[in-house]
C-alpha cells in the first residue's frame, strides 16, 4: 500500500443490536436492528468517506458477521489488510438501548469475543509502518493480549514516524472498575501527540465537574501537540503549547448523536495527514475544526454511526449553505 497520507485506525469493531422501537428495556424490546460500529471503525470509515487513505486493524470472529463487518470496511474503501479472524471467539456484539426513562441499558457478549484475543505477534507491522497518522482509543486496553499488542503497535508506529492520536472513548461498564478505567486510560496519555476528549471523559478524568480551561490544560502533557474537548452541541475547544480557544457547532436537528466523536475525528485526522504543521497555525486549525464541527453535526442528523457519516462533498454543500 502507498503510505502516502495513509490513517491506520486500530482497536475494535462491533455490532451494536438496538431496538426497532424506541423507548423501551432490553427485555421489552420486540426485535433488535444490527448497527455495525465500534470507534475506531468508524473513525476509519469517516476518514475514507471524507476521500482519505485508511486501513483498519483490528481481530473480528471467523463467523458471518465477522466477515460482514470485514466486508462493510472494504466496501467503504477501508483497507481490511490488518484483520486477522478468530477461529475460537466470536465477533463481539453490543445490545444498546435507550429506555423511555432515559437511561441507557448494555448488555455486551465479550466473553471473551475475536477483539480482546489480537496479540502481539498477529499485528501487520508493514501496514502500522507504513501510517502517517496511527489512531486508537481505551478499549483495546482492558484485557490481554489485546492490550499488550495496542501497546506494541503504538510503539512500531512511534518508531516509524507516525502521529498518534488517541479518543479514549470511555465504555465504563466494560472496565472491572472506575478507578481501573481511569489508570488505564492515563497509562499511554503521554505518548500521544493528539488527544481528542469528550467533556463528561474531562470531569471523568480530573475527577472534578469543571468544564473549563484550566481543568483542561490540567491534563496537558509536555509533548502533547493538540488536546480537544468536544462539547456536543455546544462545539469544541482546542488547546496547543501556544494558543487556545473555541469552534461553536452548527446548528441541527439531531436525531441520533451516535458517532459524532468519530466522525469529528475522522474529519480532523484527514485534513492534518497532509500537512501536520496545521496543528502549529491557528487560523487553519480552526478552519479544519469547523469543517470537523460540520461533519459531526451531519453525523447527528441521521439514524446510526456509519450509515450518517458524510462525504466532502456533503460537507461542502453543507456549509456552504450556512
Ligand atoms: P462524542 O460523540 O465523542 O461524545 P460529541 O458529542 O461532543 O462527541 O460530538 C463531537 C462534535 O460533533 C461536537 O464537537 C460538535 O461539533 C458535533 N456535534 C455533536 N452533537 C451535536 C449536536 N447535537 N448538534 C450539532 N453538532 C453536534
Amino acid at each position: 500500500m502507498d503510505s502516502n497520507g495513509l490513517i491506520v485506525s486500530f482497536g475494535e469493531m462491533l455490532i451494536d443490536f438496538v431496538p426497532t422501537v424506541s423507548g423501551v428495556s432490553l427485555a421489552e424490546a420486540p426485535g433488535f436492528l444490527k448497527a455495525p460500529g465500534g470507534a475506531p471503525a468508524n473513525v476509519a470509515i469517516a476518514v475514507a468517506r471524507l476521500g482519505g487513505k485508511a486501513a483498519f486493524i483490528g481481530k473480528l470472529g471467523e463467523d458471518e458477521f465477522g466477515h460482514m463487518l470485514a466486508g462493510i470496511l472494504k466496501e467503504n474503501g477501508v483497507s481490511a489488510d490488518g484483520i486477522p479472524f478468530d477461529k475460537g471467539a466470536r465477533t463481539a456484539l453490543a445490545f444498546v438501548t435507550l429506555r423511555a426513562d432515559g437511561e441507557r441499558e448494555f448488555m455486551f457478549y465479550r466473553n471473551p469475543s475475536a477483539d480482546m484475543l489480537l496479540t502481539p505477534d498477529e499485528l501487520n507491522l508493514e501496514l502500522i509502518r507504513s501510517a502517517n497518522v496511527f489512531h486508537y482509543g481505551s478499549i483495546s486496553l482492558i484485557v490481554e493480549p489485546c492490550r499488550s499488542a495496542h501497546l506494541k503497535a503504538m510503539q512500531v508506529a512511534k518508531d516509524a514516524g507516525a502521529l498518534l492520536s488517541y479518543d479514549p472513548n470511555l465504555r465504563l461498564p466494560l472496565w472491572p472498575s472506575a478507578d481501573e478505567a481511569q489508570k488505564q486510560i492515563m497509562s499511554i496519555w503521554d505518548k500521544a501527540d493528539v488527544i481528542k476528549i469528550s467533556d463528561v471523559e474531562l470531569e471523568f478524568l480530573t475527577g472534578n465537574n469543571k468544564i473549563d480551561d484550566a481543568s483542561a490544560m490540567s491534563l496537558w502533557h509536555d509533548k502533547l501537540k493538540l488536546l480537544l474537548v468536544t462539547l456536543g452541541e455546544k462545539g469544541c475547544r482546542y488547546y496547543t503549547k501556544n494558543f487556545h480557544g473555541s469552534v461553536d457547532a452548527y446548528h441541527v436537528k439531531a436525531v441520533d448523536t451516535t458517532g459524532a466523536g468519530d466522525s469529528f475525528v475522522g474529519a480532523l485526522l484527514c485534513k492534518i495527514v497532509h500537512d501536520h504543521d496545521i496543528i502549529q497555525d491557528e487560523p487553519r486549525l480552526k478552519e479544519v475544526l469547523k469543517f470537523a464541527c460540520a461533519c459531526g453535526a451531519i453525523t447527528t442528523t441521521k439514524k446510526g454511526a456509519i450509515p450518517a457519516l458524510p462525504t466532502e462533498k456533503e460537507i461542502l454543500t453543507f456549509l456552504g449553505g450556512k
